[in-house]
């Protein structure tokens, strides 16, 4: 991390109640299971073939543990002169290094507080999960309107490894963002797209998708989430 990333944030506050202290145990083995290398995690085979391991593995994102205050932090808006602090030439260059790492990773987006990056940004789709392909580098990220419409979906998030909640959301939203090249854009995303963005918006503000959800179900998840977690080293062992 550059020198001015306390600048560019709100000062940290780790909301450590957040995350239950009865969870000690699932947040330590993610903990561990984050600082894993990402090829340990997901089949990389795919990525490999289509050449992109390179651009992550030049930047090294990595995703930072889910009680890091950067994660839990709401994050200060984006301009173009604070790339370099953090080492980037331009938006292309952060945008595609956080495509390839949510790749490797097999996520459906990611927002630069989940791997330690102190940008107003997050990158969505080019899934098999999200329509049409689509794929959005969005930087100062904006929910204009919410359909009064909700559904619910079941979601995970690359900062808690295995962890997966039904979650109620409205179904469609209004946004705004500026992409790589600077240009405003708005969207009126439903389905996939619309669920994801208002995820990493969720992110932008600080909130991870556990808040909120009552401490039973959280348990629950918690428990399932270890359990899956003991499995795949297990099975990785072999
Ligand atoms: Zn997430």
């Amino acid at each position: 991390m550059g020198s001015t990333q306390k600048n560019v944030m709100r000062p940290p506050q780790p909301k450590r109640e957040k995350i239950p202290k009865s969870q000690d145990n699932y947040i330590d083995n993610a903990q561990t299971f984050m600082k894993a290398k990402p090829k340990n995690q997901v089949n990389t085979d795919k990525i490999k073939e289509k050449g992109t391991t390179e651009v992550d593995d030049k930047k090294g994102l990595k995703l930072v543990p889910p009680r890091d205050p950067r994660v839990n932090s709401a994050i200060a808006p984006f301009s173009d002169d604070m790339l370099k602090d953090e080492g980037f030439k331009d938006r292309k260059e952060l945008a595609d290094a956080m495509f390839t790492t949510m790749k490797k990773y097999g996520g459906l987006g990611l927002t630069c507080n989940q791997v330690g990056l102190p940008f107003n940004m997050f990158t969505l789709g080019d899934h098999p999960s999200i329509e049409k392909g689509l794929k959005m580098a969005c930087f100062n990220p904006f929910i204009i309107s919410k359909s009064e419409e909700t559904v619910m979906m079941k979601e995970g998030c690359l900062t808690f490894p295995f962890v997966f909640l039904s979650i109620v959301r409205p179904r469609k939203v209004v946004v705004k963002y500026e992409d790589e090249d600077g240009q405003l854009r708005e969207g009126h995303l439903d389905g996939m797209i619309s669920r994801v963005f208002q995820h990493e918006y969720d992110h932008i503000l600080g909130k991870n998708f556990i808040d909120g959800v009552s401490k039973m179900k959280l348990d629950m998840a918690y428990k399932k989430a270890a359990k899956q977690m003991k499995l795949y080293e297990k099975r990785k062992n072999l």
